[in-house]
């Protein structure tokens, strides 16, 4: 049996699917916004739930919207400020009893694109995901490319291409984004950067 967990901001999505990959329970409970202790009791109460439902011990991954520090394990996510600078991954496991994976969760969704029927003869598939940021994740040979700090493919913060800058006039904006860094296309790609740049171009226009 696989577990899969989708962990948001606001809420936890669990899956559990059977050899064949078919989704054979569904559960969806609120993600606790501060406490830590109580973030990985929600999500191995039902992974233990399960484990006696289908008399197994299932194999478990979590997808996260963030990334886990290569040094040190520590995971870095804004949505999920109980989970963020612990090591959420390390912290289940011994819990469980059992490895966990864990991953991006743009990453998991384009590896669960890459193998999907269409494809799964692709050599190399890039998903993107546009919503209130912009999330991407990169698959060779049917698996995830994370790279030496777990964020390959994280085209969200590549800064947006000349072409764009050229596309937007002279005197485009240069949001800073919370990476520190300025221009990103998380900026400008997404629900939030639509805003900013409605917000900018009208302030521009309301100006005498
Ligand atoms: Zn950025």
């Amino acid at each position: 049996m696989y577990y899969g967990f989708d962990v948001g901001g606001t809420k936890i999505e669990f899956g559990a699917f059977n050899q064949k990959l078919e989704r054979v329970a569904t559960e969806r409970v609120p993600t606790p916004k501060t406490d830590y202790e109580e973030l990985i009791s929600t999500l191995a109460e039902l992974v233990e739930k399960h484990d006696k439902t289908f008399e197994c011990e299932g194999l478990v991954g979590l997808g996260i919207p963030g990334f886990e520090n290569s040094t040190d394990g520590t995971v870095l996510t804004v949505n999920i400020p109980a989970a963020s600078g612990n090591t959420l991954r390390k912290d289940l496991e011994s819990r469980l009893g059992r490895k966990v994976a864990l991953n991006n969760d743009a990453n998991c969704f384009a590896l669960s694109e890459a193998w999907d029927e269409e494809l799964k003869d692709e050599k190399s598939v890039l998903g993107l995901i546009l919503g209130t940021g912009v999330g991407g994740g990169f698959i060779l040979d049917g698996k995830v490319i994370s790279g030496k700090n777990n964020v390959a493919g994280e085209i969200g913060h590549m800064r947006m291409p000349l072409d764009a800058w050229l596309y937007m006039g002279e005197k485009a904006p240069l949001f800073d984004c919370g990476c520190g860094n300025k221009g990103c296309a998380d900026n400008y790609l997404s629900g939030r950067g639509f805003e900013q740049l409605y917000h900018h171009s009208t302030k521009k226009k309301n100006q005498p």
